[in-house]
């Protein structure tokens, strides 16, 4: 499956935007740091927000991330606001 990185580093001004609309909640996000890409799926010459084709990604990330011995945490597996798009390198081993 293809897909692309929709969104990367953040600005601290986007960010207190996404949080004011709920897109995000928190202020601690990796993406401020440039630790952290939402990802989407390219189907049909468009993004498919559809959640079936983030699990495939997720397969595809956790494969790479095991290849490489760099844990990528999946934004899918959040309990509180599951986020499928969403991949962070992790904070322990990318301190800001
Ligand atoms: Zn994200």
């Amino acid at each position: 499956m293809n897909f692309t990185v929709m969104e990367g580093m953040r600005t601290i001004e986007r960010q207190k935007k996404l949080l004011a609309k709920g897109a995000s909640k928190t202020m601690r996000s990796r993406h401020i740091t440039g630790h952290a890409i939402d990802l989407g799926a390219y189907v049909d010459r468009r993004v498919d927000w559809s959640w079936p084709l983030y699990h495939q990604i997720a397969a595809a990330m956790k494969g790479a991330a095991k290849e490489l011995e760099i844990p990528i945490p999946w934004g899918g597996n959040w309990r509180k606001f599951p986020d499928g798009p969403h991949f962070q390198l992790q904070w322990k081993h990318y301190p800001e």
